[in-house]
């Protein structure tokens, strides 16, 4: 039996989500065309941008659907280009690669964007033409930034704020108009829906500025061509309904339980970001001393999926550049795995998995003085 422990990198589909899909998967019509098949068509992909816009606090209209958060990132960047444009220096790849004349906002090492530097730099600059990108909880460590910080300090210097919330939603409350957010990325894989579907919600203000970087027939007002993916926008849509209903504190008391055990039972353990917020599924340990490649790969073997550092490319481990913007040790930077969870684990699930961690451990310490 394998334990899926890898949540953030994506999510098992919740099972009515599959029912919904199978059932929409009849829909024959284009959403563009005006007969009746299209107009139920049409009609499914509004109710999902209703059920989604509730989920992130937007107006339905101000949806835009893409094929995932890496195209909303680059759709909400693209207009950064002309910008005086900042970015967390712990993004994600498809939002650190979309501009790569951006100044880089440094983390304290605590894991935590430095908001003074923001706000100092920010008050420099003349009041027009900023582009702020920062994400709400980071995908390797699962810590939440001060997000009311950072919309106030752009509010206030009049900057355009694009905020990755992939791996906040439905794990976190998280209002577009109540943090006053211009630009939110999401995507459906990450919350138990579909893989190969996300969005970009625009606040009314910054359409002006948005730049298309797939222009066609018009569709999504203009912002994203090509006729939508109607049956993974509904199974979108219907895992954004369970998002909206998030309940983690059995998975924050199963996550506590864990870490205890691992720093009680493997010597030289380090949970990174233990005294941030951070949200209650996410785990990144680093353990001295120890390639992550080989631990992921041991703990496979056992039957348990955890990933190495920011496991995003498939089968890429580079070494993680969250980590080292924290000003970690190397070695530590090497030797972390993420655990991530979105259920809770019984007490004998946490045991067994710690007892195997510390034993692999071992054979690969071991492994090392004998090479
Ligand atoms: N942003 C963050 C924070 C992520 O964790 C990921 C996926 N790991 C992405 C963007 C890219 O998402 P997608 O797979 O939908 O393109």
């Amino acid at each position: 039996m394998t334990l899926y422990l890898d949540y953030n990198a994506s999510a098992p589909i919740i099972s009515d989500v599959v029912a919904i899909m199978n059932e929409s998967i009849g829909i024959i019509g284009n959403p563009s065309s005006i007969h009746s098949s299209g107009r139920a068509a049409r009609k499914a992909i509004e109710d999902s941008r209703e059920i989604i816009s509730k989920t992130i606090g937007s107006n339905p209209k101000n949806i835009i659907f893409t094929s995932g958060a890496t195209e909303a990132n680059a759709l909400a960047l693209n207009c950064s280009k002309t910008m005086q444009t900042f970015i967390s220096s712990i993004e994600h790849d498809s939002v650190l690669k979309q501009n790569i004349n951006a100044k880089l906002i440094p983390v304290t090492s605590e894991g935590i964007i430095n908001v003074e530097f923001l706000e100092s730099n920010l008050r420099k600059l003349p009041e027009d033409n900023i582009f702020v990108s920062v994400m709400a909880v980071n995908n390797e460590t699962g810590i939440i930034q001060p997000l009311e910080d950072i919309s106030r300090i752009c509010k206030e210097n009049n900057a355009i704020l694009h905020v990755d919330a992939v791996q906040a939603i439905g794990r976190i409350d998280i209002s577009m108009d109540k943090l006053n957010i211009d630009l939110l990325t999401i995507s459906s894989h990450k919350i138990g829906g579909p893989k190969g579907i996300g969005c970009l919600a625009v606040s009314d203000k910054v359409y002006t500025v948005l730049s298309p970087i797939i222009m066609g027939g018009g569709q999504e007002r203009g912002f994203r061509g090509g006729t939508e993916a109607v049956n993974q926008i509904i199974g979108f849509g219907a895992a954004a309904k369970y998002a909206q209903k998030f309940s983690l504190s059995n998975t924050l008391t199963t996550r506590d339980s864990l870490e205890k055990n691992v720093l009680s039972m493997i010597p030289d353990s380090i949970i990174i970001g233990k005294n941030s917020p951070r949200v209650a599924n996410t785990s990144l340990i680093a353990f001295k001393n120890i390639s992550a490649e080989s631990l992921v790969i041991a703990l496979d073997i056992e039957g348990y999926e955890v990933s190495s550092g920011s496991a995003c490319s498939s089968g890429k481990i580079a070494a993680s550049h969250v980590l080292r913007a924290m000003g970690l040790n190397e070695s530590l930077v090497k030797g972390a795995i993420r655990i991530s969870l979105c259920r809770s684990l019984n007490k004998s699930e946490i045991l067994s998995f710690c007892t195997i961690l510390k034993r692999v451990i071992n054979q690969l310490l071991r492994k090392k003085k004998i090479i």
